[in-house]
């Protein structure tokens, strides 16, 4: 944890950036201790602004804050000021967002190359296989999907070495954040609007993050598209999550823009309350589900039991709009990328030469461990690679001295072992200090941000309904810690300051 600078409480010991004061005891309060003040101020009113704006959380310490809404609720981590960000790389990640919606639906279509870029992976990684075997027996039954919802978060950083912006990771399931992210950016427009002028920066410099409500839009068409006046959106929930408010969101929207219905239920639940009816129909506790919106199901702890799997399958066999179905969850996968990223694949989904250089350029290096010379060169220089199984959600990734120890004990094992993970080019952001703010408390620390781009897509049949970019949401974690995930408490909620 960096210095502990600030509290609500007032406590101040020195502003960011700002050596502490020098003041002798008794001495007239000097710059520094003046802008600590200033700070104290600004956190306690960001922290009231959230509770007032549904900027929240369930509380770690509350045992029921994940169960029961309404109870242990705490602020989002936030940092307190939006992260600089040059303007061009900003339009370079907008513009690449329907371009990345578009390729998502081409590579869906194609099961065999899904069934074969995974083939080895599903040799060794139980997960990927229970997937792929849905996804099989779903080719087998040659299943149509003619209503198509995509709603994506492609993932950047920053490279300081070759002044690039590169891509992360695209996700294709539970893209969190679209409820909490775009508050963030209000509450970051609302703090300058009071504290920019002493601070000197402007609010205007904030790109209006609309991701809540576009998202609710896309959800609001798919469910206009089932055309069932009766029928729900299903969200697919985790039994416990202390994200709720974020869904809650969306489910507020929906209903206020669209008088849409949504319902909350864990897999098991589904298991246990749904059936699918004879022409397709998807009815879970007696109600017809229009689309299903998965904010779990996408990591291996989200299926303890058979009766989640059958969930899952039971879900993909109905005629009601899955986002994501099965095939657009896959091509969301880390192996997906690295073959995405394999010369003249591209070239097999998408016709225009400028999208397929626009989505080139943001490309890290990706390697299959079948690569002989990056396997040897990643044992060489670990520092330069991330190692990454098959897994969503943070804190699965391999770095530094590990990056080595994991590859030579997965040489010396026998078969496939290698083939669950791939090989990525470490990105190198620049790092800055940031005041974050978490639990009430400032504290001030060498920071690097991830900027995500949402990404909405809608499709009837051959009627493109949505294709768009729809807000951002940007993390921003301290330099030290490798991974970057908010809610699995590496990361602090930001916004985008351009410059
Ligand atoms: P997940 O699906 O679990 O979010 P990611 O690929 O996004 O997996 O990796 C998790 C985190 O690890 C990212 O948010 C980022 O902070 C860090 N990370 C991932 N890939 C790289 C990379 N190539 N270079 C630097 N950091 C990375
Ligand atoms: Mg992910
Ligand atoms: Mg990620």
């Amino acid at each position: 944890p960096g210095r502990r600078v600030v509290t609500a409480a007032m406590s101040a010991e020195a502003a960011p950036g700002v050596e502490p004061a020098e003041a002798e005891p008794g001495a007239a309060a000097g710059p520094g201790q003046q802008q600590a003040v200033l700070l104290a101020e600004m956190v306690e009113d960001a922290a009231v602004w959230c509770a007032l704006h549904g900027l929240v959380v369930g509380d770690r310490a509350d045992p029921r804050s994940g169960t029961v809404p309404g109870v242990g609720l705490v602020h989002a981590p936030f940092s307190l000021l939006p992260s600089r960000f040059p303007t061009s790389f900003w339009k370079q990640a907008c513009e690449l967002a329907p371009i990345f919606n578009e390729l998502v639906d081409r590579v869906s279509l194609d099961g065999e190359f899904l069934q074969a870029a995974l083939s080895r992976t599903k040799q060794v990684d139980e997960f990927t296989a229970r997937l792929l075997e849905i996804h099989e027996k779903m080719m087998a039954i040659n299943k149509k999907e003619a209503i198509r919802l995509g709603l994506h978060r492609s993932d950047y950083m920053l490279d300081s070495e070759t002044n690039s912006l590169l891509q992360i990771e695209l996700n294709t399931i539970s893209s969190s954040f679209p409820g909490l992210g775009s508050l963030v950016s209000e509450l970051h427009r609302t703090l300058l609007n009071q504290y920019g002028k002493v601070l000197g920066l402007d609010s205007k410099r904030i790109p209006r993050n609309w991701a809540a409500t576009q998202f609710a839009e896309a959800l609001g068409k798919a469910w206009a598209e089932y055309n069932n006046d009766s029928a729900v959106v299903l969200m697919v929930v985790q039994p416990e999550e202390r994200n709720m408010y974020d869904q809650y969101w969306l489910a507020n929207h929906l209903k206020e823009s669209y008088g849409v219905t949504t319902i909350r239920k864990t897999l098991a639940q589904v298991e246990a309350e749904g059936q699918v009816l004879t022409d397709g129909t998807l009815v879970i506790d007696g109600r017809t589900v229009a689309v299903v919106y998965f904010r779990a199901g996408y990591a291996p702890t989200d299926y303890p039991s058979e009766a989640e799997w059958k969930a899952r399958l039971l879900m993909e066999q109905s005629s009601a709009v899955k986002c994501p179905s099965i095939s657009y969850h896959l091509v969301g996968t880390k192996k997906i990328q690295q073959e995405l990223a394999k010369p003249n694949v591209l070239e097999r989904f998408l016709d225009s030469k400028e999208d397929i250089a626009k989505l080139r350029k943001s490309f890290a290096g990706l390697w299959s461990l079948d690569n002989e010379e990056i396997v040897k060169s990643a044992i060489e220089k670990p520092d330069l690679f991330v190692l990454k199984p098959q897994r969503e959600g943070g804190g699965n990734n391999i770095y530094g001295h590990d990056v080595r120890d994991t590859l030579i004990k997965l040489q010396k094992e026998q078969g496939e072992s290698l083939a669950a993970y791939i090989l990525m080019q470490r990105i190198f952001p620049k790092a800055s200090l940031t005041p974050l703010v978490r639990g009430g408390d400032c504290f001030e620390d060498l920071t690097i941000s991830e900027l995500g781009i949402y990404g909405a897509y809608l499709r009837n049949k051959d009627k493109v309904i949505l294709n768009n970019q729809c807000g951002y949401l940007m993390r921003t974690k301290v330099s030290s810690s490798n991974e970057g995930g908010v809610a699995a408490g590496f990361a602090v909620l930001d916004s985008v300051l351009l410059t």
